[in-house]
């Protein structure tokens, strides 16, 4: 059943991407403790206190595919990762791009762009970059005769269900037939012939996403957030590329509050991403075990995991704040074990 050559195709791509300090972290004189001797390379210089108290900086370094500093740009970070997965799709593969980091640390920049200002003056992000790749795509030759339509969903799954971020947040069921098809049940698949149908999309999904309040950000996310966009041929699914906006995964959210709600989330984010990592790591390995139905993330995710010609990235962000070198350091260990095949 699984081509011999699979870990070769089944690569995946790792990097990181650090912020800027925000205004507000300046204006509390937040301190940046991250370096990037290299594309390659980052450093975090965590504080640390000895038994006698003194100072001193502990210094740890890793190595990824790509780390993007806070100079580099939507359209830069798009070109390293997403950009070389627009033509697995035209090949009838499967494309899969996560972003993974703390609340607060780019994701939701990244991916979806951000809207805040203007109309005319947004930043677009890895969704609008590739869909606009997609329709050039669309325009060569080879694969102008092809008749190749295009349709996008925008989902969220929150606490282990799944709401239609382009239907009004309706809740949808997840359905697995004999062969392990898995199929989410009613969800609204928007066909789209421009990049600005796209963001429309995205600005209506947005709108609808879930968010909650955690001490480290009150319009937190505490939702994963899957934006596809799906190539049809015939009515038949050509390739299908997945963006995912993954729920902030810093650590304590939830486990030390007194809200049961609060503390629900925190527990399914864990076990979600703890289950992501197990099935990334699988990849290409020929492993019947894969704990696809363990989260619903990668049970809705499983063709990601399995295609023959399925390519995968992730982009970590981090923020540069000595408040937030914890959490960096995790995401940092996170993204090193999703690397390491
Ligand atoms: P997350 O989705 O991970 O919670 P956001 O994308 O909402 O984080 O980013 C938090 C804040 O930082 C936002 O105000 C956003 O505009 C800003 N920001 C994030 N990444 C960058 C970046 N690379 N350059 C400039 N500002 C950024
Ligand atoms: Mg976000």
């Amino acid at each position: 059943l699984i081509a011999p050559n699979l870990i070769e195709e089944h690569r995946i791509c790792v990097c990181v991407r650090k912020r800027p300090l925000t205004k507000k972290e300046l204006a509390a004189k937040d301190l940046d403790v991250i370096t990037i001797p290299n594309t390659e390379m980052i450093m975090v210089h965590e504080p640390k206190q000895k038994v006698d108290l003194t100072r001193y900086l502990k210094n740890q370094t890793f190595c990824f595919d790509y780390v993007f500093d806070e100079w580099s740009t939507n359209e830069m970070v798009y070109r390293f990762t997403a950009r070389p997965l627009v033509e697995t799709i035209f090949e009838r593969g499967t494309a899969t791009c996560f972003a993974y980091g703390q609340t607060g640390s780019g994701k939701t920049h990244t991916m979806g762009g951000d809207f805040r200002g203007k109309n005319q003056d947004c930043t677009k992000g890895i969704y609008a970059l590739a869909a606009q790749d997609v329709f050039l795509m669309l325009k060569k030759p080879n694969y102008m005769k092809l008749d190749l339509r295009v349709y996008a969903t925008f989902f969220e799954i929150y606490i282990g269900k799944v709401f239609d971020l382009l239907n009004r947040k309706a809740e949808l069921r997840v359905l697995e037939d004999g062969k392990q098809q898995v199929q989410v049940v009613g969800l609204q698949e928007r066909e789209v012939n421009c990049t600005e149908d796209i963001l429309k999309l995205i600005k209506v999904g947005n709108s609808y996403r879930t968010s909650g309040k955690t001490s480290a950000n009150a319009h937190s996310s505490r939702s994963h957030a899957i934006f596809q966009i799906i190539l049809r041929r015939e009515g038949e699914i050509h390739g299908k590329f997945s963006l995912i906006d993954l729920a902030g995964n810093e650590t304590g959210v939830g486990t030390s509050s007194r809200d049961r709600k609060t503390r629900l989330e925190g527990a399914e984010i864990n076990k979600s991403l703890l289950v992501l990592k197990e099935c990334i790591r699988a990849l290409g390995h020929n492993n019947y075990h894969t704990p696809f139905r363990a989260s619903k993330l990668t049970q809705v995710l499983r063709d990601s995991f399995i295609g023959e010609h399925s390519r995968t990235c992730m982009i970590a962000t981090i923020s540069p704040a000595m408040t937030c070198c914890e959490n960096t350091l995790n995401t940092l260990h996170y993204a090193n074990r999703v690397k390491e095949l």
